[in-house]
């Protein structure tokens, strides 16, 4: 059953961690490493049974092969969990316990931040393996990647913009920002930059106030986002967003936005174009922070990150011309450069067999 299951979703290796004095339980998925080690990060989740914790990492792991391959970077994709509660369970010797497991990996699978789990945790795991980003910058780590994230996003609308609209003036157009928290915050304030009209709302009213009063926004209720008449809808707060009840209301011509797993089914992605909207496929888009962490490997450098991040605005184009080309929607045309860059890459090279990147030698450990 289980083998079944990595055989469909095409894994190379899931690891169960276990220790019982530590009270850890953890599975670290690698799905493919053709393209380099297997980055992604850890998230610590009260799943309420094992079989939902590995059908989550399964499907994370998977979906972090295929944003490094569609934004150009070397490496593969994996993910790992922890099961337990955030708010009670952490301690110090779960997370080195964990850190002895992703050390046993010598370098194929490379961990970060998710959810539920924090800097701190981290500077844990840091203390067992060097196969860590997203520390600390005292660490040599990156910092917190959502101002990246956030201006990854604006080159991934200034694509789409061109595609659409044949000019990419930010500021003609307005907007519908669904979430406004570490990302979202960071996009209003570009979108504004630029003199656009933007409207905002967000479950935590502080933040709307704040977008109103800092940036002038336009706040509008959790549900009414979906009926504002803009020009593009941005998720930035959570998955499944666009689904068959708020298809219908969306007046907007693109769908360009941070959250990860916008579309609700695959069927929503094939009925956009019909309704002449465009997607901006979510995982090309928000591949900031993960380009950004990536940069940790050579030693972090901001401007290289910057210069990276400008990079998405391409892979869209690309996306948007294999869309035309194929005839295809625009999320199955990411999935299709994603597929055709690892399969060509693998005729030329084997996975990563776990040899220690030289450019994780030299970083401190805590
Ligand atoms: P965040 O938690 O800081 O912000 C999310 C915001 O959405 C919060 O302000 C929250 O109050 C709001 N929200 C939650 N439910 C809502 C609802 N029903 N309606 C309106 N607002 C709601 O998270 P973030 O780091 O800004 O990430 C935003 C999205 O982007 C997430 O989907 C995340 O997975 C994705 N993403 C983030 C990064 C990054 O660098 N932080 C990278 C890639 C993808």
């Amino acid at each position: 059953m289980l083998f079944e299951t990595i055989t469909k979703t095409g894994h190379e290796e899931v690891v169960f961690c276990h220790n019982k004095d530590a009270g850890l339980k953890a599975i670290i998925a690698i799905h493919n490493t053709v393209l380099g080690p297997a980055l992604g990060g850890t998230r610590m989740w009260p799943y309420a049974t094992e079989q939902e914790a590995l059908n989550d990492v399964l499907r994370l792991s998977r979906g972090m092969t295929y944003k490094a391959a569609v934004s150009g970077l070397n490496l593969g994709g994996g993910k790992a969990v922890i099961i337990g509660n955030p708010a009670t369970d952490k301690s110090e010797a779960l997370f080195r316990a964990f850190g002895r497991f992703i050390n046993s990996l010598n370098g194929r699978y490379i961990t970060a931040e998710d959810v539920g789990i924090d800097v701190n945790d981290m500077e844990y795991v840091l203390k067992e393996t060097e196969f860590v980003t997203g520390v600390h910058q005292v660490h040599g780590g990156s910092g917190d990647p959502s101002p990246f994230t956030a201006y990854g996003t604006m080159q991934g609308l200034m694509a789409a913009l061109n595609v659409k609209f044949g000019n990419e003036d930010v500021g003609k157009y307005s907007y519908a920002v669904q979430g406004v928290g570490h990302v979202g915050m960071e996009f209003v304030k570009l979108l504004r930059e630029q003199g656009a009209k933007v409207f905002v709302t967000d479950i935590n009213e502080a933040s709307v106030r704040r977008a109103v009063d800092e940036y002038g926004c336009e706040a509008v209720g959790l549900d009414e986002i979906y009926d504002v008449e803009a020009d593009i809808y941005s998720p930035t707060a959570l998955g499944g967003t666009v689904n068959e009840k708020t298809l219908p209301r969306l007046k907007c011509k693109i769908i360009c936005g941070a959250a990860n797993n916008q579309l609700a089914t695959d069927e929503i992605g094939d009925e956009l174009e019909g309704r002449g909207i465009l997607y901006a496929p979510d995982y090309a888009v928000n591949a900031g922070g993960l380009m950004n962490v990536s940069i940790e490997f050579d030693g972090y450098n901001r401007e290289r990150a910057m210069r990276m991040m400008r990079g998405i605005y391409y892979n869209l184009g690309k996306i948007f011309h294999i869309s035309k080309r194929d005839g295809i929607p625009t999320y199955k045309a990411a999935d299709r450069m994603a597929e055709e860059r690892i399969a060509s890459i693998g005729k030329i090279k084997l996975p990563h067999m776990g040899n220690v990147p030289p450019r994780f030698m030299g970083r401190a450990k805590g």
